[in-house]
């Protein structure tokens, strides 16, 4: 059987998780898919947590939400095609929600896709090796709860490990003997704001 290997649980390896459930519902013959996302749960950065930054094993969350996060695109041109924001919530909502609203929506999507059984949580894969001869990739995943490594041999590969998450600090004329906290907006989060005051 053909196997798929998709990277991450954000939108877009959630988009494809729903692309095979659909096609399946319509009688096409799907192949196997596996997902690993190295999150406790799904939604990419959306799944905001006071784990963002660094998880329970010592793993990088690297994502760079924050947590009172607001939408800064109008919902109408967030929307998925086939599941409608006034579906999720059964009743309309403002044009710009908040981040665990936009993370609720998300999910509610592909919990009704039923697809959560095809994500390894807390497994982040470490490397992908690609095979000229039998043309398969190999994925070598930590499965953080038992702390073991393993590989797996998969057809094709979807990387969906998301962008925006490595930042860029470049240099500014002072910066060294600057006299107050440089912070870059990737670390920004809730927990830094409420300890910090800015003028
Ligand atoms: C601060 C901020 C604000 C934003 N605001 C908006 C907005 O208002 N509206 C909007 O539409 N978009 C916004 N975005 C854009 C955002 O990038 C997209 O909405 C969306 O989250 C991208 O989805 P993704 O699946 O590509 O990536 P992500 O959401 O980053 O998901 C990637 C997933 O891959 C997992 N992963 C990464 N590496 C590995 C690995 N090696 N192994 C296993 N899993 C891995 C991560 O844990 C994560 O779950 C914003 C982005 C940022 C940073």
């Amino acid at each position: 059987m053909t196997r798929v290997a998709v990277i991450g649980a954000g939108p877009s390896g959630l988009a494809q998780l729903r692309a095979f459930q659909s096609a399946a519902q319509k009688g096409a013959d799907i192949p196997e898919v596996v997902c690993f996302e190295k999150q406790a749960d799904w939604g990419g950065l959306w799944n905001y947590t006071w784990r963002t930054g660094l998880d329970e094993y010592g793993e990088p969350v690297h994502g760079s939400m924050y947590r009172y996060l607001w939408s800064n695109g109008p919902k109408e041109c967030l929307e998925f095609a086939d599941y409608s924001f006034e579906e999720h919530f059964g009743k309309p909502i403002g044009s710009y929600p908040p981040r665990a609203v936009l993370w609720d929506y998300i999910k509610g999507r592909v919990e009704k896709a039923d697809v959560r059984k095809w994500v390894r949580f807390s497994t982040p894969v470490r490397m992908v090796r690609f095979d000229e001869e039998s043309k398969t990739f190999t994925v070598t995943a930590h499965d953080r709860v038992n702390d073991v490594m393993y590989d797996e041999i998969f057809d094709y590969v979807v990387v969906a490990s998301g962008h925006f998450s490595t930042p860029n600090v470049p240099y500014f004329e002072g910066v060294k003997t600057f006299g107050g906290r440089v912070l870059h907006a990737h670390d920004f989060t809730m927990r830094w704001n409420s300890r910090t005051r800015t003028c």
